[in-house]
């Protein structure tokens, strides 16, 4: 993730946003970041998960495998949707 502010790099899991709150502040410039979804990557995510379910039959996974795989699908999904925006 980049910070809005001074465009530094930032962990998803390093230290700072880990902390308890949705309001943090920057590593790098110490500057107050919120941290909030991109909606037309989750809005991707969902699209790209109904067309997994309809290849399901097809795929002929075992159910349970399916699940797995659609968990790990959508935590990437929401992984790249992450984004740091300036809080106000
Ligand atoms: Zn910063």
């Amino acid at each position: 993730m980049q910070c809005p502010h001074c465009g530094a790099e930032v962990g998803v899991f390093s230290r700072e946003m880990r902390r308890w709150g949705r309001i943090k502040a920057c590593p790098s410039c110490g500057l107050a970041v919120r941290v909030g979804f991109s909606p037309l990557i989750i809005g991707l995510g969902i699209l790209g998960a109904g067309v997994l379910g309809w290849f399901k039959a097809d795929l002929a996974l075992p159910h349970l495998w399916f699940s797995v795989a659609l968990g790990l699908y959508m935590g990437g999904v929401i992984y790249f949707a992450y984004r740091l925006r300036k809080a106000e």
